[in-house]
């Protein structure tokens, strides 16, 4: 049984598009971790790791909403729509992309 029940079942934070604003780190700095020496920000998974690349919401570290709800929509559904150049990606299970597409049309 996952612990993240929401739509979002997949995140990917496009490094060739990030610009390292950190934006999302403040929105969900659990999940986002900024590194200013290298200006890269990357996502943080439970297992220690950090990555840019297309993971299931159940490898990341849980929001602090997260931990109430079981679900890590919220927080990833604001990092993704604050974003300034829309580089963090929301799938769903059937790896549609949730945003930056169809969410908000921006
Ligand atoms: S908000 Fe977007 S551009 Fe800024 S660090 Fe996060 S992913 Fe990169």
């Amino acid at each position: 049984m996952s612990e993240s029940q929401g739509k979002i079942r997949f995140v990917e934070l496009k490094g060739d598009v990030c610009i390292a604003s950190a934006t999302c780190c403040v929105v969900a700095g659990e999940i986002f971790k900024h590194d200013a020496a290298k200006r890269t920000t990357n996502m943080l998974c439970k297992n220690g790791s950090l990555t840019q690349l297309k993971v299931a919401v159940e490898e990341l570290v849980l929001s602090e909403g997260a931990a109430n709800t079981g679900s890590q929509d919220a927080a990833l559904s604001s990092a993704a729509g604050m974003c300034p150049v829309a580089a963090i990606r929301l799938y769903d299970a059937e790896g549609r992309r949730l945003e930056p597409d169809s969410l908000e049309a921006m």
